[in-house]
């Protein structure tokens, strides 16, 4: 391989991981033993552990991430750019994710794209009441196999099965930590309020629901982008 074919400022063994964030929809495996992680877009039917290696979500035999394919483990570097995914419609039951970017990975403007990942901290929403969540529930949502988790308070939870913080983390091989964080919108599940308190409103969905979807797209597209123009860059010999 020439040197030019390298991956954009990939060393092999930095000093300290990168960190990233993300967003990804919590799961359970169905007999309750395994914590995963479903992404939001692209590979979005592929479930992850909290330590695990991207697959190729076009089905390819390859390492990811490959110069000629757009999959691997995206993440941005700002939490503050993940939380804004969290607006979107679809997103507001998504967890936040901060994951030390291990294996490969490339380095663009606003995120990395990269082979390996570790889970280190899963942030969560409020309960849907509006007090804060000391754990995850069934959302009633899910893919064959895994079950949807969202968060939910002591009070909300009654009698339902569900994993308090401290035992998530510990399902999930107990090297993460999983908080509720104010920054993230409450649950939207369908979880009945305390007694006593007012109905949390019911998400509205308008035409403007498309905009915040296209948001979460574009920041992967800049993602692409980004790599492709490296890519054209390369092939035109005008590597930086
Ligand atoms: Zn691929
Ligand atoms: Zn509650």
């Amino acid at each position: 391989m020439t040197p030019r074919l390298r991956l954009r400022r990939a060393p092999e063994r930095p000093e300290r991981p990168p960190v990233g964030y993300k967003i990804a929809h919590a799961m359970l495996s169905a007999d309750g033993s395994r914590v995963g992680f479903r992404g939001v877009s692209l590979g979005s039917d592929i479930v992850y552990g909290p330590i695990d290696e991207a697959e190729c979500a076009y089905g390819r035999r390859h390492r990811a991430p490959s110069r000629w394919c757009a999959c691997g483990f995206y993440a941005l570097h700002r939490d503050l750019d993940a939380i804004e995914l969290t607006c979107a419609t679809e997103y507001r039951n998504a967890v936040l994710l901060e994951v030390l970017v291990l294996g490969r990975y490339e380095r663009h403007e606003r995120g990395l794209r990269f082979e390996r990942q570790r889970v280190t901290r899963v942030a969560v929403g409020r309960c849907a009441c509006g007090l804060p969540a000391q754990g995850l529930t069934d959302s009633g949502e899910g893919i064959p196999g895994w079950r949807a988790l969202v968060s939910v308070c002591g009070e909300c939870v009654g009698h339902r099965p569900w994993l308090e913080f401290a035992a998530y983390a510990q399902r999930a091989g107990g090297r993460l930590v999983a908080v509720c964080d104010d920054r993230l919108p409450p649950t939207t599940s369908h979880v009945q309020p305390a007694a006593g308190t007012a109905p949390a409103p019911f998400p509205t969905v308008d035409d403007d629901a498309l905009v915040p979807q296209l948001a979460a797209e574009a920041a992967l597209l800049q993602a692409r982008l980004d790599w492709f123009q490296v890519q054209l860059a390369r092939l035109t010999g005008e590597a930086g």
